[in-house]
């Protein structure tokens, strides 16, 4: 079997990945691996050293692992997210539905449970570094108005739009994600399976009902009307469609 090409941005140097893990052997694998693959490999142990890391030279992507030695990693992915976009893959022993869902709700794009096979956590890899350049695209609309509201994709801001001051609308980085998606293709359907792939990441086709609950949010947040909505739309047992 032949590996697909490792993915190096033209004229920059190479992504770097930071790798969360106290288990050395792993650390030495995903090490090999990824030089392999032409990434620049970082490395820490427990979830305090990685947050201090991360803040001092921000990687492209981040393996974790959830069980470490003094923080949980679903408390460095919390930290994280208050500042940073860096796409999160978590590798963890744990597979029950709520600590995937507790991960992902926090902000991590992906979860790959242990035993894994490299190939594929390679594969969501790079995956999640596409995702997060497509994010950042050079045509991609930068200041959307949604009703009373302009919503700022490079800032990560919701302002009222009648430019007078006023506060500020929080949104979380699952409500983030959707809402960039959406915008990104005025006026077209984004289909929920798209939506949940590039939300949650593969595996995830089938939750619509997580759509469900965060477009509902969206809409209480964004629209004048939430139960007659103008602008984020349902089209039906197909996907939803931001209306300009
Ligand atoms: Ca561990």
């Amino acid at each position: 079997m032949t590996l697909p090409e490792p993915r190096v941005r033209k004229g920059d140097t190479q992504p770097v990945i930071f790798v969360v893990e106290d288990q050395p052997e792993l650390v030495r694998a995903l090490r090999i691996n990824l030089r392999a693959r032409q990434y620049e490999v970082l490395a820490a142990r427990t979830g305090r050293e990685a947050l201090a890391l991360a803040a001092s030279r921000p990687p492209d992507a981040i393996i974790l692992d959830l069980g470490l030695p003094d923080i949980d990693g679903t408390e460095v992915i919390v930290e994280l997210r208050r500042w940073s976009k860096v796409p999160i893959i978590v590798l963890s022993g744990r597979s029950s539905p709520g600590d995937k869902i507790g991960a992902l709700d926090v902000g991590a794009d992906d979860y790959v449970t242990k035993p894994f096979a490299m190939a594929e956590l390679m594969a969501r890899l790079r995956a999640a570094l596409r995702r997060d350049e497509g994010e950042f695209a050079a045509d991609a609309p930068r200041t959307v108005a949604i009703g009373r509201w302009l919503v700022d994709l490079a800032a990560h801001q919701v302002t009222p739009g009648s430019g007078d001051g006023g506060e500020q609308l929080r949104l979380t980085p699952t409500e983030w994600r959707i809402l960039e998606m959406l915008l990104h293709s005025p006026g077209q359907l984004v289909g929920s399976a798209q939506l949940l792939t590039g939300v949650w990441g593969p595996g995830f086709q089938q939750r619509t009902n997580y759509l469900r609950f965060h477009m509902a949010r969206l809409r209480r947040k964004l629209e004048d009307n939430p139960a007659r909505p103008c602008h984020l739309l349902t089209e039906s047992g197909m996907g939803y469609r931001y209306q300009p």
